[in-house]
């Protein structure tokens, strides 16, 4: 007669085997009543063990406990497969369903918007060039005619690198660099990344402008009002209403904002205008003499303008979206309506 020891293991592979072989969930019952049932073959063989030599009985008792929580993880596990597959072991599929599609990657908001300014300009003959970053305080600053000190500074809510490095607060710098190495005329656009260390609803520390100028003999204020109100009419709507307001920038002279009727409320006053009807969009200004000067450009011979506009600021109008902070926190429901 063989040991209860040998039994239990026995029982264990035999019943191991048997569970695995079954296919219909039909034959589990007759399985559990086999072996895990009152009268099943696990249990009798539990009731010998009193049998057993006294000191053989710990041992068998556990072993016998393991085995039988084993048995019974196995069978739940079956259960629940063969219950998912509807009772056949082999997954069957539907060939006829159709495929999951993988879904397509979409430009960001963001970038569309960047893309529709950038076309816009380009259509009017502006060449696009693109800067570093990381700026020197020189062309972020100095060149734009702010000297250290000067109070335009602490608008600017810098991010300072070292002492003469920055991450650049505006894409106005490109227009002294590209000044610097190119004669006149220049009718250009520079998009890109700028950086201020500020955070709310209207603000992130990383948003995207759009600096642009032109620069040639016999430039007036005239060529900047033209240019710019066919860029609005295109961004926004042929019959957009725009007016230009004085205001100040410390590397344009004249300097003006520009806002245009109210996107939301169609110039009736709502909470986004203020109660306005109007939505500044962007600066400009005729290129301050100073400028030219730094550059190595006749203030006499040549005049020019110079604009900069908000990325985010315009996709928010334009979409109707009130919270800028919505474009970076990559919440694809939110992505995927544009
Ligand atoms: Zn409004």
């Amino acid at each position: 007669m063989p040991s209860m020891y040998d039994e239990l293991l026995r029982l264990k592979t035999v019943a191991g085997e048997e569970l695995s072989a079954i296919t219909q969930i039909g034959e589990l019952e007759p399985f559990r009543v086999k072996y895990l049932g009152r009268k099943g073959e696990f249990t009798l063989v539990m009731r010998q063990l009193g049998q057993a030599p006294p000191e053989e009985r710990p041992r068998l008792g556990q072993l016998a406990n393991e085995i039988k929580q084993d048995l019974e993880t196995a069978f739940a596990a079956q259960e629940s497969r063969l219950a998912e597959s509807g009772g056949a072991t082999h997954a069957t599929f539907d060939l006829t369903l159709p495929g999951r599609t993988v879904p397509f990657g979409k430009l960001h908001p963001v970038t569309q918007v960047m893309d529709a300014v950038c076309a816009i300009f380009e259509g009017l003959g502006f060449a696009v060039a693109e800067g570093p970053d990381v700026e020197v305080d020189f062309y972020n600053f100095e060149a734009l005619n702010i000297p250290p000190h000067h109070p335009a500074r602490a608008m600017h809510d810098t991010f300072y690198v070292s002492d003469s490095l920055l991450l650049r607060t505006h894409t106005s710098p490109m227009q002294a660099r590209i000044m610097e190495k190119e004669p006149p005329p220049l009718r250009m656009i520079a998009p890109g990344k700028v950086y201020r260390c500020d955070s709310d609803i209207t603000h992130t520390p990383m948003f995207h402008q759009v600096e642009g100028f032109l620069v040639d003999r016999h430039i007036s204020f005239a060529d900047l009002k033209g240019v710019l109100s066919v860029f609005i009419t295109k961004m926004f709507a042929e019959n957009t209403p725009i007016r230009f307001r004085p205001s100040f920038f410390p590397f344009t002279e004249p300097s003006a904002e520009v806002d245009i009727g109210c996107v939301i409320c169609g110039g009736k006053g709502c909470r986004v205008c203020k109660n306005t009807g109007w939505l500044e969009i962007l600066g400009a200004g005729m290129i301050d003499p100073e400028v030219f000067k730094k550059v190595g450009y006749d203030p006499e011979e040549y005049s020019g303008f110079a604009f900069g506009l908000g990325i985010e600021r315009i996709a928010m109008l334009k979409y109707g979206i009130t919270d800028i902070r919505l474009f970076y926190e990559n919440d694809l429901r939110f992505l995927s309506q544009f």
